[in-house]
């Protein structure tokens, strides 16, 4: 946990998120400034910044939740595909440093990639 994360505070249930899935090690919650309806950061309960920082046990997990909460998302919204992303740093745009997959669906015809 650390003390100055907003998704460690998501976490905590010190701040609200709107949960998709949880289990014991991975917690899925709405974007709170959606890209497309149904946009979901997929997340570990452990405070890490980058992909590399997990152990194999901890990204096996992620990796479960992601093709969990893939399809369930693309189907609460209709979508046909969805984007599944993560911004590894800060040079590449990660702006809350605790690792997060974005799951951004998609629409036939909506006009390519974010
Ligand atoms: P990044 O740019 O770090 O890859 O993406 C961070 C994402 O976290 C953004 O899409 C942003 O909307 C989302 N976000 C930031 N703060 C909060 C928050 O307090 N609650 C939720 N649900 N999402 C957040
Ligand atoms: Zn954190």
């Amino acid at each position: 946990m650390s003390d100055d994360c907003v998704f460690c505070a998501i976490v905590a249930g010190d701040i609200p998120g709107r949960t998709v899935y949880e289990d014991d090690g991975t917690l899925a919650f709405l974007d709170a400034n959606p890209l497309a309806p149904g946009h979901t950061l997929v997340i570990p309960k452990e405070h890490h910044q980058h992909l590399q920082d997990l152990d194999d046990d901890l990204a096996a997990d992620l990796y479960a939740t992601l093709q969990r909460v893939v399809p369930a998302v693309e189907d609460s919204v209709g979508a046909d595909a969805s984007n599944v992303a993560f911004n590894n740093g800060p040079a590449a745009g990660q702006e809350v440093p605790h690792v997060h997959g974005h799951v951004i669906p998609r629409f036939e015809g909506d006009g390519g990639a974010p």
